[in-house]
């Protein structure tokens, strides 16, 4: 049996008609570069989110950079993330200049520790502190950072909170008084991918930008087209981060179906649950500890024989994938940043014991017993 990690073709086979029906809308009006559908899914999403402005950009790294950029991060500037993340994450913030600091991870759902962030910037004399301009947590795989302890740390500090949602739209994280907040909403920025392998994807790149600050909103449109205020005049030096039409019907064809198949992941995830109780022992499957995970990926911890078992899963035609396998401190282009091994442990650890495994909506019931059988065969084997 053949189990791809994704397959997006299934998806795709279900809504063409209506998908091509919007592209051709879009061809027959010749508008391609922002307009009314970008517009319009600019304000759903935003609702979709729960935060009060949305502004459609080029890509999930262009949304992190614009926002950075929005908050004038430049040389001298330190920004604190997470190692254990897609590149962009970091690479935005090395791209501006600035220096990203990396604070390690909470070992069940990989997102950034509130205590190892509030440790570090106690450890921090006073100099250094003035240069942090901002926090990027990253709800990683699908589940939100605890952001309640984060949005208290970075208020006190006075540092701005630029959440990294590209693998967590509609991501939910409850706060102690009982409000549940989506990914995005939360703090100053929320910034989305839909590169086409997540949850909401593109047929190309695209990416967004929420916040819930008028003033906030209005630079960042002018920091998507140049910096430019009104024909010509330049306030600040932007760029060309403008999400295009086509890409914009596409995804507004897709968000109708989008809670569909975010629940859809959620069964699957749930199936292999129920499929494994109390057979297996080397392998650990991942924690929900906030409200809704949106399982962009199913991320389990094997605990010695990781590159063994994708290994042995490769070869029964089930896809698999490690993410990610160099923590962003020990990438060779930080090598700068003079960050060794053993700095930030749990994140090494990580990349070394984490496998995904296929979770995309349209699995069947079939597939997710051959993947759990298949990961019992390995444990039995003792390999
Ligand atoms: C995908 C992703 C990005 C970058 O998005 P692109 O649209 O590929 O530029 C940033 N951060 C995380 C965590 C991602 O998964």
């Amino acid at each position: 049996m053949k189990v791809p990690l994704l397959d997006l073709k299934q998806q795709y086979s279900r809504i063409k008609d209506e998908i091509m029906a919007e592209i051709e809308a879009v061809c027959d009006s010749q508008i391609f570069i922002l307009g009314p559908r970008v517009e319009e899914l600019e304000k759903r999403v935003a609702e979709y989110c729960g935060a009060r402005y949305a502004v459609g950009v080029s890509s999930g790294t262009d949304a992190l950079l614009i926002a950075l950029m929005a908050e004038g991060v430049g040389h001298g500037d330190m920004v604190i993330t997470t190692p254990y993340s897609f590149f962009s994450t970091a690479g935005v913030i090395a791209r501006l200049g600035a220096v990203p600091l990396f604070v390690d991870i909470d070992d069940e759902t990989y997102n950034i520790d509130p205590v190892k962030l509030k440790e570090r910037l106690d450890s921090l004399g006073k100099e250094q502190r003035d240069r942090i301009k901002a926090v990027i947590p990253v709800h990683l795989f699908g589940q939100c950072a605890d952001m309640e302890p984060m949005l208290n740390i970075a208020r006190r500090y006075g540092i701005k909170v630029i959440e990294d949602a590209a693998q967590a739209i509609g991501a939910e994280y409850e706060f102690g008084n009982g409000d549940v907040k989506r990914a995005g909403s939360m703090g100053d920025y929320g910034c989305f991918s839909f590169y086409p392998t997540k949850n909401l994807g593109a047929f190309g790149e695209g990416g967004m930008v929420t916040c819930n600050d008028e003033d906030l909103y209005k630079r960042l449109k002018i920091f998507r087209n140049h910096g430019d205020v009104s024909r010509y005049s330049h306030r600040y030096v932007g760029g060309n981060f403008r999400l295009d039409a086509i890409q914009a019907s596409v995804l507004l064809v897709k968000l109708k179906y989008l809670d569909e198949w975010t629940q859809a992941r959620v069964k699957n995830a749930g199936i292999y649950r129920e499929l494994t109780k109390k057979y297996l022992t080397k392998i650990h499957f991942p924690l929900e500890k906030e409200k809704r995970h949106i399982y962009n990926q199913f991320i389990i911890k094997v605990r010695d024989g990781r590159d063994g078992l994708k290994q042995f899963l490769s070869e029964k035609g089930i896809g698999c994938e490690i993410y990610y396998p160099v923590p962003l401190h020990l990438q060779e282009c930080f090598k700068n940043l003079k960050y060794g091994i053993g700095d930030l442990p749990v994140s090494e650890n990580a990349a070394l014991n984490t496998l995904a495994l296929p979770v995309y909506p349209e699995l069947t019931r079939e597939q997710l017993g051959y993947v759990v059988d298949s990961l019992k065969l390995f444990e039995s084997s003792g390999k």
